[in-house]
């Protein structure tokens, strides 16, 4: 008799196309449905548990089934579950825009709702050309960093710079440039970008509307990571040549790198800052766009003097989403997340000691709580990452290799025992595949 993973399996691949994925590899890769989630456990339809260690693709906080998360969706789910944000409001979204205004850099004053992480930076890359253009300024290009990732929407794709997404696409995308990432986390790999980055800002700030950035670490690329030198210096010379920043912490936000944003090692404040997958602890789609003054008031006017900024999506700012981040929030203040956070990446710190004696591997770098170990000596074709992810599920952990990039970011609920065995079983399934 047919197994209910593989019942649901079957009725899943009847009628599901699934994101980032090659659809033919289910014919031999099981997929795995999952019917529960408790912590950093995913359970399946067999009670078979999974450590959630990549947070669902980087979103979930404070584990799955959150009591406190849960409590709060409850109790909203009966008083408004949706209203458009047009004319209307309502006091998840009110409570919620002013705890981030209070939490990010101080320039930050105005949030726009959005509801995906593509679509806070499309509005952002909007908001930034139709600012320069409310001021007499037409500036159509963007900038952005080599190995950079923003999003799979054409304007999120265009300023992103990984191949195997972008590539396909080039002639819709929208004008883009890139410039050099630091190559790795040291002061003088920063100092090197800078300098190109200076260089082609004289030369062609007149047209760039804004410098988009992934501060600190570089996620989809490869959890490569730079030093915050380079976010100090990008700040100072967008100032300079009169650029805006975008500082894209989709997923180095809410505590991720160590500290609340990623900003802050820099001490900066950017023009725009985009949110997303944290924010909600995980649990439902929201994102904010966060402004200045500056932007707000180059669109705040008589109807018809300048064009207001139009950019909307039905599930703006939804209720429960809303509700989803506030609960988020209240476990930031109510507990010292950060400090525990520090231990814990203590933890992981000398735990990854262990993969230096591995012969493929090639480095391993950390930030926060995001670790990640490169190899070596394998080609794309070879598909490593997904053997490595194939061994880990029949030990119950749920790792998601980016390539030959085998990484942990798992929810800051991870206990110290549960760090052991997802560290334990990204080790042994590294040392037995690549020997
Ligand atoms: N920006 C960054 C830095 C991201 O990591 C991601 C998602 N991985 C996005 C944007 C896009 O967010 P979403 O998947 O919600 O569209």
């Amino acid at each position: 008799m047919d197994s209910k993973n593989s019942v649901m399996m079957q009725r899943d691949l009847e009628v599901i196309w699934h994101p980032c994925t090659q659809m033919k590899d289910h014919e031999t890769l099981p997929l795995i449905p999952i019917k529960s989630g408790k912590g950093v456990y995913l359970y399946d339809f067999e009670g078979n548990s999974y450590i959630d260690a990549v947070s669902s693709w980087w979103v979930n906080l404070f584990g799955h089934a959150n009591e406190t998360i849960n409590k709060k969706i409850k109790e909203q789910i009966d008083e408004l579950e949706h209203v458009l944000l047009a004319g209307f409001t309502h006091e998840p979204a009110i409570e919620l825009a002013h705890k981030l205004v209070n939490i990010t850099p101080e320039t930050l004053k105005k949030v726009f709702y959005v509801d995906n992480g593509s679509s806070a930076v499309e509005a952002a890359l909007k908001m930034s050309y139709h600012y320069h253009l409310n001021l007499g300024k037409r500036k159509p290009l963007f900038l952005s960093l080599t190995n950079s990732y923003h999003g799979e929407t054409i304007g999120a794709l265009s300023v992103g710079d990984v191949s195997l997404y972008k590539e396909t696409y080039e002639p819709l995308l929208i004008a883009n440039m890139q410039v050099p990432v630091p190559k790795d986390q040291s002061l003088d790999a920063a100092k090197d970008a800078l300098k190109i980055l200076e260089e082609v800002l004289k030369e062609r700030a007149g047209e760039i509307a804004a410098l988009i950035l992934e501060p600190l670490i570089q996620g989809a690329g490869g959890m490569h990571m730079y030093h915050s030198d380079y976010l100090r210096g990008a700040r100072e010379l967008t100032q300079k040549y009169d650029i805006h920043l975008i500082a894209d912490e989709i997923m180095t936000g809410f505590g991720r790198t160590g500290k609340m944003f990623a900003c802050e090692y820099a001490n900066i404040s950017p023009d725009f800052m985009t949110l997303s997958k944290g924010l909600t602890g995980g649990y439902l789609p929201l994102s904010v766009v966060m402004t200045t003054n500056s932007v707000y008031n180059a669109f705040y006017c008589d109807y018809n003097e300048y064009k207001a900024f139009l950019h909307s999506h039905s599930y703006t700012g939804n209720p429960l989403a809303c509700s989803a981040a506030l609960a988020t929030l209240e476990i930031f203040e109510q507990n010292d997340v950060l400090a525990e956070n520090e231990k814990k990446q203590r933890y992981i710190y000398e735990k990854l000691k262990v993969f230096k004696s591995l012969p493929h591997v090639k480095e391993i770098r950390q930030q926060g709580m995001v670790a990640a170990i490169e190899l070596k000596g394998y080609e794309v074709k070879d598909r490593i990452g997904l053997r490595i992810y194939e061994y880990a599920l029949t030990q119950g952990v749920l790792l998601r290799p980016l390539g030959h990039i085998i990484y942990f970011m798992p929810p800051y609920t991870i206990a110290y025992d549960e760090i052991d065995k997802m560290i334990q079983v990204a080790y042994n399934g590294i040392q037995r595949i690549t020997s």
